[in-house]
């Protein structure tokens, strides 16, 4: 895509020199990192609440870009950048794209909803992209930044655009449909809470339908919600054509009846006929119908899109890193093969692959934003960005990159010819990025790399930390520092790997509890400052050696710490961190040992104190509130002591994630976050906008059918008193699924239904009742995640988040997604 930079003027309001006629922009860029040097791109400074694109204009003139879209004029620049100054940048991105889309001569479809949009929308594409030139938006680009972003791609040749429209504030959509001037939309459907922005369930409702304010048509299901109500109430009034779908009532347009899990008879017209998914999930059905409903709307016969419906493949947007075979680490991503995404991946395949060779199989790139050459050279530029040992390319039309000559290259023509001779290659201690379009298949190379699929694994979604990062980050005012706290694995997630996403994204501090977690994180190269919470004597050395920040809590670790720096001939003042007992009773020095504590720091000019802090008791429970309060008041009290005292500022911290959410006026220079990255709280408000980052699953290993009388597990707690099928699940007490989980008390989810544990959990699988449902073997068990909370599972083994989280064994294999 290419237009003028003139043209992108005169749509964001500006009268444009006549030069700029001339001048082609290819990309739109917002993300400064996002840059490829050589890609004529129009940088957009926006201004939001933690950062500000101004200020990354001199690094990206540095790297050769020119055209600037900004709210002020930096005072020292290029002589030959161009800056477009306008009021607001965000709204001028919104006007451009206003323009683009006013250029485009066809129909879009606009999706909106709670859940489900990018699904319908990728669904959509693979149904009718044969039968239709469709352009769809990329990822779940549905913002005020995103939406515009997507109309780049759109061209004339394209018969239809889909696009989904997110919104998060009253006002958003009806500036989403004044830059899409959607023609058909589809409702998916609404969830249960109406998030902190809206004032109710109804008020959100009205501010999505807004996007529909203009269409001819909308796509919705009808089955007697609040929902469907709230649109034909709507509706009454408007020339819009309501499309509607029923799997409750025969008498809808369009009527779905399920005979089995997976397959559903459609009535449409006095005609009838099979819909088969490959899944079978309520949700798929779900997006399923809209996508079907919409498709027949578009004119499409019934009978000719429904084959397509079994070959529906599930919506990967997600980045997947795995062990692989001989200690390999395979990163496996293939959504699309955009630059940007390829960007995206190889950065990742950077940050956690350090300290491996690193690999690269990457198809031919498609999902052009750019004309071939172009992509070809912005592709090498990527590629030279890190130090590659080999690349893997694939595809039928072949073109070398040029590389550095230690990067090694191969090339093959398909993937058929690289599995067949993959032998040839060692992967061992590689980590391997798989960068494939996705009609390349990917998947079979993977397949082969994995290691055995696992029975049991605990998924950790790293993109969910970082919105539950940034979800605190918003809570801090300007300057506060987070230390986030990966002790005990990360809570159970991977404490390299969680770390790794945590340094990326500016955290300040890390903290851990012993030295030897410190250790592996300063081996696997993290940089930032550690706080190691309890020592043992015999670590000093290995604490000095990894630089690592012990807490202080008493004198004689002071003098031992000392006494250990000394000894080594430490030549500076070595941070510490003095801890103070405020009301836990658990480590930390009482205010009547400050004295003491102080004169001894006044000799001991090998250490110095970086930071004073202590811990909040019951913080997550508001009836201990004014013991909290004491806690606050005692810790003020100390640590200004300490601080006048000290001839060199010290830093304090006391909160913990749940002092945080409510006790602002004692975040000092710093917090320490935990639990609530991981996506738990006790709060009801913080619940509804952290998302749980990890997700166990585990499978069927085996059904078996039961006659009556027959017993189940040890010690035969259990027995039938009729002919039953159980399903056998892949993980047992020494997985972390306590034993106290028997006889009923813990429940599992399958395809969306629950089963309750039948006898004793065992130490390495259990039994559940697989009741009159089809369930068989190999099918996946989620104990907990988005169908089952932990919340839940926590309070049926009868303790908390926490204690579930890190008791979840480290025989249960790690996988980490990114989306
Ligand atoms: C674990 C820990 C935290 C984090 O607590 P969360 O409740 O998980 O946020 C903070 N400070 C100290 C000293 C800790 O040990």
């Amino acid at each position: 895509m290419q237009r003028s930079l003139a043209q992108l003027a005169r749509w964001m309001g500006l009268n444009p020199e006549p030069a700029w006629e001339k001048l082609p922009v290819e990309r739109l860029l917002l993300d400064s990192r996002q840059y490829h040097p050589g890609v004529a791109s129009l940088f957009f400074a926006l201004r939001g609440a933690h950062h500000d694109g101004h200020d990354y204009i001199a690094a990206l003139e540095a790297l050769g870009l020119r055209y600037f879209v900004c709210e002020e004029r930096p005072e020292k620049a290029a002589p030959d950048s161009i800056f477009l100054v306008l009021d607001s940048s965000l709204k001028a991105l919104q006007n451009l794209a206003r323009g683009l889309r006013q250029d485009y001569p066809h129909p879009l479809i606009a999706i909106t909803g709670s859940n489900g949009k990018t699904i319908v929308k990728e669904w959509l594409w693979q149904v009718l992209h044969r039968e239709l030139n469709l352009w769809r938006s990329p990822k779940s680009y549905n913002s005020q930044v995103g939406v515009p972003l997507s109309l780049w791609g759109l061209e004339a040749r394209h018969e239809l655009g889909i696009f989904e429209a997110g919104i998060s504030q009253p006002g958003e959509m009806s500036r989403l449909e004044s830059i899409l001037q959607p023609e058909g939309g589809i409702f998916t459907n609404i969830g249960s809470a109406h998030g902190q922005n809206f004032a109710s369930l109804e008020a959100k409702i009205a501010e999505k339908l807004k996007l529909f304010r203009a269409c001819r048509y909308l796509v919705y299901q009808k089955d007697g919600s609040q929902l469907a109500q709230y649109i034909e109430a709507w509706a009454a009034d408007k020339p819009l054509r309501l499309l509607s779908w029923s799997r409750s009532d025969p008498s809808a347009e369009l009527f779905a009846e399920r005979l089995k899990p997976t397959q559903m008879r459609w009535h449409w017209q006095g005609e009838s006929g099979l819909l088969s998914l490959p899944f079978s999930e309520d949700e798929a059905w779900e997006n399923a119908l809209h996508v079907f409903r919409l498709a027949l709307a578009l004119g499409q016969k019934a009978p000719d899109i429904a084959p397509a419906f079994a070959q529906l493949s599930p919506v990967e947007m997600r980045l997947e890193m795995k062990e692989g075979q001989g200690d390999s680490l395979i990163i496996n991503d293939s959504y699309n093969s955009d630059l940007e995404s390829l960007r995206l991946a190889l950065h990742f395949l950077e940050t956690h692959g350090k300290g491996r060779p690193l690999w690269l199989i990457l198809s031919t790139m498609r999902d052009l934003p750019s004309p071939p050459a172009v992509l070809h050279q912005a592709t090498s530029q990527l590629l030279q960005s890190l130090p590659l040992e080999q690349l893997i390319s694939i595809g039928p039309h072949y073109q070398r990159y040029p590389l550095p000559k230690d990067t090694q290259q191969v090339h093959f023509a398909s993937t058929e010819d690289f599995l067949a001779a993959l032998e040839r290659f060692d992967f061992s201690g590689k980590a391997v990025l798989l960068k494939g379009a996705r009609e390349f298949r990917f998947e079979r190379i993977a397949a082969r790399l994995e290691q055995k699929r696992h029975q049991s694994v605990l998924e950790i979604q790293l993109n969910r930390l970082v919105d539950n990062l940034n979800y605190y980050r918003e809570k801090l005012a300007p300057g506060v520092k987070i230390m986030a706290m990966v002790k005990a694995f990360a809570y159970g997630s991977g404490s390299v790997e969680v770390a790794r996403v945590l340094q990326f994204h500016g955290v300040h501090y890390l903290g851990v509890a012993y030295a030897d977690e410190g250790v592996s994180l300063r081996k696997a190269g993290i940089q930032v400052p550690i706080m190691v919470l309890n020592h043992e004597e015999d670590s000093w050395q290995r604490l000095i050696a990894y630089n690592l920040e012990p807490e202080i809590y008493n004198l004689r670790g002071l003098e031992a710490f000392a006494t250990a720096l000394t000894d080594q001939g430490y030549e500076g003042a070595y941070p510490i961190h003095i801890k103070l007992e405020t009301g836990m009773n658990r480590l930390g020095f009482s205010a009547s040992q400050i004295p003491a504590l102080l004169a001894r720091l006044a000799d001991l000019a090998v250490l110095r104190v970086s930071s004073v802090f202590s811990h909040l008791a019951a913080a997550d429970k508001r009836s201990e509130d004014p013991f909290s309060r004491q806690q606050i008041a005692r810790f003020e009290a100390a640590s200004s002591q300490l601080i006048a005292a000290l001839d060199y500022p010290v830093q304090r911290h006391l909160c913990n994630s749940s002092g945080i959410e409510h006790f602002p006026a004692a975040h000092y220079e710093m917090v320490r976050l935990g639990i609530g990255l991981y996506g738990i709280s006790s709060d009801p408000e913080a619940r509804k906008h952290l998302q749980t980052v990890s997700r166990l699953k585990a499978r069927i290993s085996q059904v078996k059918q039961l006659a009556a009388r027959e017993t189940v597990s040890y010690g035969r707690l259990f027995r039938a008193e009729r002919p039953m099928r159980i399903g056998i699940v892949s993980l047992g007490y020494a997985d972390g699924f306590r034993r106290s989980l028997s006889e009923g008390r813990g429940k599992v989810v399958i395809q969306g239904q629950r089963f309750p544990t039948l006898g004793a959990v065992c130490m390495d699988m259990f039994m559940i009742d697989l009741k009159d449902s089809d369930i068989a073997e190999g099918a996946e068990v989620e104990i907990f995640g988005d169908q089952l909370s932990l919340y839940e599972l926590a309070e049926n083994m009868g303790t908390i988040p926490y204690e579930v989280l890190t008791g979840i064994s480290q025989r249960v294999k790690r996988i980490y997604l990114m989306s």
